[in-house]
């Protein structure tokens, strides 16, 4: 599995890929970062449940700042 992973040019580690997921909640990601970060939810068992935590945390932020907003 590792030999298989470090074959993948765009291969980053969970903490790499956890980095491009938070700098994603500020601005966009460009094309390379986004591939790779694709890739690595796509073969990471792990990372796929930390995006899930920060969209429902994400949604959250976005019910407060609409309630403060009112
Ligand atoms: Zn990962």
């Amino acid at each position: 599995m590792t030999s298989f992973k470090s074959a993948i040019p765009l291969h980053r580690t969970c903490q790499e890929a956890a980095h491009l997921m938070l700098a994603r909640e500020d601005r966009p990601l460009n094309w390379r970062d986004k591939t790779a970060l694709r890739i690595h939810l796509w073969i990471c068992a792990n990372c796929p449940r930390f995006e899930r935590q920060l969209y429902v945390m994400r949604h959250a932020l976005s019910d407060w700042r609409n309630e403060i907003a009112k």
